[in-house]
């Protein structure tokens, strides 16, 4: 019996890495997916050679930082799929910089999609996930978010607040059915570490006890965990997946 039959999941960030990774894993564990992404090409095309394989997937162009954008999508799922069951606020973004360099740009842009893109799409969403009385909400938070990192004000800054909002859905959601939490991935082999040179990474793989940097399909392996029925009673909680990094 699959995980995740009859649901319907929607993916932010899901024509790359994480997010692409987990689009996969819920359509093989039943699920209708509806990809939302800025990257359109990706997006598509993953839809597409999905569907070819039998699954249901759409891509529905989303700039998640945009609440018109977003309201858009989610009616458009709707008119689709009927319902909602399952929303992966996974998009991300990094602008880098020390707090010495790092401009009101770097700092806006990454709280407009980090940040204000999940409370966007909560916004949207939660009113169909009350109105059937159940759903599933996780949020990608991060490991630094736990411990603070190097050059990365804004993302910290970002990661943490989802991780309070993540506390505060729970409580303001839990007796409409609908559980909230989040994952905070380690250092994870997509194109959002590209950016960070070698030497950094290979400092992270020796203090990880298990000795390596994370795979896409880690992560996605718990949000499957935390979408399904399985996680019915675990709520307010975040996941840390990273190989022992911080614990
Ligand atoms: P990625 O860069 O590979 O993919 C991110 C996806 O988000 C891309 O497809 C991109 O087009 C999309 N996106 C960016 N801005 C968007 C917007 N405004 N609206 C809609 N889509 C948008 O990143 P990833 O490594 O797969 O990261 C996925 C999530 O996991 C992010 O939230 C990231 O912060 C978090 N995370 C990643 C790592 C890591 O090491 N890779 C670690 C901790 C947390």
């Amino acid at each position: 019996m699959s995980r995740l039959s009859n649901k319907v999941a929607i993916i932010t960030g899901g024509a790359n890495g994480i997010g692409k990774s987990t689009a996969e894993k819920f359509m093989a564990e039943g699920a209708a997916v509806a990809i939302w992404d800025v990257a359109e090409e990706q997006g598509q095309h993953l839809a597409k050679a999905s569907q070819e394989k039998g699954f249901q997937c759409q891509f529905f162009k989303t700039d998640t930082s945009s609440p018109e954008s977003v309201q858009q999508s989610t009616e458009a799922v709707i008119d689709t799929f009927g319902k909602i069951d399952i929303l992966i606020n996974n998009a991300g973004i990094t602008r880098d910089a020390s707090m010495k360099k790092m401009s009101m740009h770097q700092w806006q842009q990454v709280i407009d999609v980090n940040l204000t893109g999940v409370f966007n799409c909560v916004k949207a969403v939660f009113p169909h996930m009350a109105e059937q009385k159940s759903g599933r909400i996780i949020n990608a938070a991060s490991v630094v978010a736990l411990y603070g990192n190097f050059g990365q004000t804004n993302y910290v800054a970002a990661k943490a607040g989802v991780i309070g909002m993540t506390k505060t859905w729970a409580r303001e959601f839990g007796r409409k059915g609908i559980t909230v939490n989040a994952i905070a991935p380690g250092f994870i082999a997509t194109d959002m570490v590209g950016t960070v040179p070698q030497e950094v990474l290979d400092g992270m793989v020796n203090r990880t006890p298990m000795g390596r940097l994370g795979q896409p399909e880690d992560i996605a392996n718990g949000y499957v965990f935390l979408a399904s029925d399985e996680a019915a009673f675990i709520t307010g909680t975040t996941l840390s997946i990273d190989g022992g990094l911080v614990f």
